[in-house]
């Protein structure tokens, strides 16, 4: 990041443009719309610019510039259409430490103005550093339509309310709390629509009632298990997008990639609980004890999981220690790893002339084995997806065909599904070991076996 985004304070500040042609008269505007006073120096003014002085709004200096001028101005903007002058008065200012902007030469701007989206006290500042100018134009024209205007007025209430619900809650998280069920609800309505009378009282009303609850200690947390999908952040649900922005903090594990993690609350605490560079993972029990203690302290916990949370998710414990502690909880649905790579691999797990039934089955070795039931997986017309599965390929492909599956039976690894990093290696029940071991694949990978895995090279997409 180049430019460094702030905003400054305007008020009883002095501003100075030189220039007073239609480029300038651009920025007197800008800098009209904030409380600091504008000196204008020029030899002459376009007829905008004269306005502005005729209504009083700046004060215009009809004279060439002196080098005098340059005083403890907070901003300088220079719009001359002479080079060397644009150059010394850059030059002059940066002398003096002062923040000056030679408008249209990015070299000479030791700041550079963003595109604005106003809707005082909540404005928008946007910017591509000058690399980007239409991109940028199309992003603000978007925000302009999704921001209501009513949002200025939203913004009022807040600033009016803002010492008296901070008197009110002597904690962050309760405060915030307050203002999203505000945001969310009918008072925001009112304020938004210009019934600002109604609004003030609904507000009131409710801070009353949150204050008498606070006094009585009544803040009460919530755990939110979430299915974060198999890695490309646009398979969320709206649901779950929605709980990770209320976050106080996210508690997630390895298989969540940085990309959804980075599209929860900003200030939410993140806590790591997968597996570490030392190779423990939390035990469950303490992940548990985890979630518990945070949302009997009142806080909102997001815990984020790959996939789905209910399939090879553990989630069904997670939320068993909830319940016992009587904790308010969600589970939000997630899409799991098996349904993410057959739709980016172009492998249904289901086809008509192939499979009549699908199962997910654990390829967790223990103690180099893997305890499942054999006989009724080797089945005809069926699909299979094993989790965890990569260790024990091996042992997978021994025990299907010595269970009767041919030994030419397709199947398909998929390392990575639904992440730009995804990998498909297919092969039959006799090679696909030598295959894995050639391509060097890396967890985490999905097994399907069965005959849809023939119609990957014809449905694949992605
Ligand atoms: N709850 C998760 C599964 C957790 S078990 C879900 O519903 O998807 C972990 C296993 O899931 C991994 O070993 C791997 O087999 C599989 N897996 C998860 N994400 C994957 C991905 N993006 N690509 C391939 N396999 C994945």
């Amino acid at each position: 990041m180049r430019y460094f985004p702030i905003f400054v304070d305007t008020q009883n500040q002095h501003t100075l443009v030189v220039g007073a042609g239609e480029v300038a008269a651009r920025k007197i505007e800008l800098l009209l719309k904030t409380e600091a006073s504008i000196d204008v120096i020029a030899p002459y003014a376009c007829d905008t610019v004269k306005q502005y002085a005729e209504q009083g709004r700046i004060r215009l200096l009809l004279r060439p510039f002196e080098d005098s001028d340059i005083q403890q101005q907070t901003l300088i903007f220079v719009a001359t259409d002479n080079p060397t002058l644009n150059a010394h008065i850059h030059q002059l200012a940066s002398e003096k430490g002062i923040m000056v902007n030679v408008v249209d030469n990015t070299p000479l701007c030791r700041f550079i103005t963003p595109a604005i989206v106003d809707r005082s006290p909540i404005v928008i500042a946007l910017s591509s550093g000058g690399s980007a100018p239409v991109l940028l134009r199309y992003i603000r024209q978007k925000l302009e339509t999704v921001i209501p205007h009513g949002i200025s007025q939203l913004g009022n209430l807040f600033e009016q309310f803002r010492n008296r619900v901070k008197a009110a809650f002597n904690n962050v998280d309760d405060r915030r709390a307050f203002w999203e069920e505000i945001m969310e609800g009918q008072i925001a309505e009112h304020a938004m629509h210009g019934q600002s009378t109604k609004a003030e009282q609904g507000l009131i009303e409710k801070l009353t009632q949150a204050e008498s609850n606070a006094s009585t200690g009544s803040t009460k947390g919530a755990v939110y298990l979430i299915g974060a999908g198999p890695g490309d952040p646009e398979l969320l649900t709206f649901k779950a997008l929605r709980l990770m922005q209320k976050a106080d903090v996210v508690v997630y594990d390895r298989l969540v990639s940085k990309d959804i993690l980075e599209m929860t609350r900003r200030d939410a605490e993140k806590v790591y609980v997968g597996k570490a560079k030392s190779n423990h993972t939390l035990p469950q029990g303490d992940i548990n004890q985890l979630l518990v203690e945070r949302a009997l302290a009142g806080q909102r916990v997001v815990r984020l999981k790959g996939g789905d949370p209910f399939i090879f998710g553990r989630g069904g414990e997670e939320i068993e220690t909830l319940f016992e502690h009587g904790i308010d909880f969600q589970v939000v649905p997630g899409i799991t790893a098996a349904t993410g790579a057959a739709s980016y691999s172009g492998i249904p797990l289901t086809h008509r002339d192939h499979a009549q039934s699908v199962v997910f089955a654990t390829g967790h070795l223990k103690d180099n084995s893997i305890d499942l039931d054999w006989p009724a997986l080797a089945q005809k017309n069926q699909t299979i997806v094993f989790y965890m599965g990569l260790a024990g390929l091996k042992i997978i492909s021994d025990q299907l065909i010595q269970h009767g599956m041919p030994s030419d039976m397709p199947i398909a690894l998929v390392q990575s599904a639904t992440c730009e990093s995804q990998r498909v290696v297919t092969g039959t029940l006799n090679d696909i070991v030598e295959k894995a071991e050639a391509s060097e694949l890396k967890p985490p990978t999905l097994i399907i076996v069965g005959t849809v895995v023939n119609l990957h090279e014809q449905l694949k997409w992605f």
